[in-house]
């Protein structure tokens, strides 16, 4: 016997087709506390290449049913999510179309991980770089095409405390956000640098991150509380007359924790920061909601991020999320508001998780849940 708590129609399941609906993907970190012994603490596993379930913690004789667009298990692989989830949005940068993809989730879910990776495993980013660069190359070479030349560039900034930072020139550390009058978003004083191979990317990629380290170690996790937005900009240009422009902009980012930090009792000016950033996030949860819904108003200017991705998020842009999660009991709570806000539908199973995880009890240790996280019954 299933309850059935479909959020389908609400996030327009029923409603006209939209280009501009977000597409969401979750991926499922390895586990990793060597503490909870054995995946016995386990509360989290995929089902199939679309769903996922997570044991009920107001009844344990109940599991959640979660789907998405794409959902990544723990074996997944980085070349894995970037061929399901980022390499086919590609294509479009180079017609003049906008796209972001972002890493959403608690700290040490592996947003990082996803986006950045490391040299073994390169993520998202060094994999969507320079297969661009590839196909720049390529389409500059073709016999349709060569009337066209191409040229990349890439800005990477920092938002924090709905402050924009230029990372490329960290002396620019509030810059303003505007509109020309073709509705493009831009950033007025912004460092671009160009890059023509990949090993241009790296040397100002470090540089930027070495930047984002210093900033961060002056103030504790301030990098774990901020939003790193690497803009890649495809610009193809006309060599004949009428001597057109295309631009294709591609975001790319790693956004801050969505942890409450009212649970993890920061105080001072780290719960300033954690209000800052838990009310640009929710703000971005609510223009991915108001998108998929297809709501007439989309809330961008309610926040620097959103405001800053109003061209490249939804309307005619390619968009998607990649909810990073981890199986971690002591994660619970955090994996189910992260899941509450990617879920197409959910339904509620009234069979325990699996035999051996009938040992998963929420303990009074565990903290009780935010306001929001909602009771299994409730829709969203
Ligand atoms: P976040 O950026 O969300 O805080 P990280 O990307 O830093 O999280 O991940 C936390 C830790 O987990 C890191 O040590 C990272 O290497 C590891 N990790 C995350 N995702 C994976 C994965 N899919 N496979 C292996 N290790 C992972
Ligand atoms: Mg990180």
């Amino acid at each position: 016997m299933a309850k059935r708590v479909s959020l389908m129609d609400y996030h327009g399941g029923n409603k006209k087709a939209s280009t501009a609906r977000v597409r969401v993907a979750v991926r499922l970190r390895p586990y990793m506390d060597k503490e909870e012994v054995n995946g016995k603490r386990l509360c989290v596993r995929g089902l199939d290449s679309q769903s996922l379930e997570i044991v009920n913690w107001r009844n344990q004789l109940e599991t959640m049913h979660y789907q998405f667009d794409a959902f990544y298990g723990n074996d997944s692989t980085q070349r894995e999510v970037y061929t399901g989830s980022v390499y086919p949005i590609l294509s479009k940068l180079l017609i003049g179309q906008n796209a972001s993809v972002f890493a959403y989730g608690p700290t040490g879910a592996g947003k990082t991980h996803t986006m950045q990776g490391s040299p073994g495993q390169p993520g998202i980013i060094p994999r969507a770089v320079r297969d661009l660069l590839q196909m720049a190359r390529a389409a500059s070479s073709t016999a349709d095409d060569e009337t066209w030349t191409y040229s990349i560039t890439m800005s990477y900034v920092e938002i924090y405390q709905e402050k924009v930072m230029d990372l490329l020139e960290p002396k620019n550390k509030d810059l303003p956000i505007r509109e020309d009058k073709d509705h493009n978003i831009l950033i007025p004083g912004l460092t671009q640098k160009t890059i023509n191979t990949f090993a241009d990317f790296d040397e100002h990629f470090m540089l930027a991150s070495q930047n984002r380290t210093v900033a961060s170690t002056k103030l504790n996790d301030r990098s774990s509380r901020s939003h790193a937005v690497l803009l890649i900009k495809v610009q193809k240009n006309q060599q004949v007359v009428p001597y057109r422009q295309l631009t294709g902009k591609l975001y790319l980012i790693d956004l801050a924790g969505s942890e409450d930090n009212r649970r993890t009792g920061n105080q001072g000016i780290r719960l300033k920061e954690s209000g800052a950033i838990n009310s640009s996030l929710f703000t971005l949860s609510k223009v991915v909601d108001a998108l998929n819904q297809g709501l007439p108003r989309i809330p961008y200017r309610d926040s620097k991020l959103t405001r800053l991705l109003q061209d490249s998020l939804g309307g005619s842009a390619h968009s998607v999320m990649i909810t990073n999660i981890a199986p971690e009991e002591k994660y619970y709570f955090d994996t189910l508001t992260a899941l509450n806000f990617a879920a197409k539908s959910k339904q509620i199973i009234n069979k325990p998780f699996c035999q051996e995880s009938t040992q998963v009890t929420v303990q009074p240790t565990m903290k009780r849940p935010r306001d929001d996280v909602e009771a299994p019954t409730a829709s969203r």
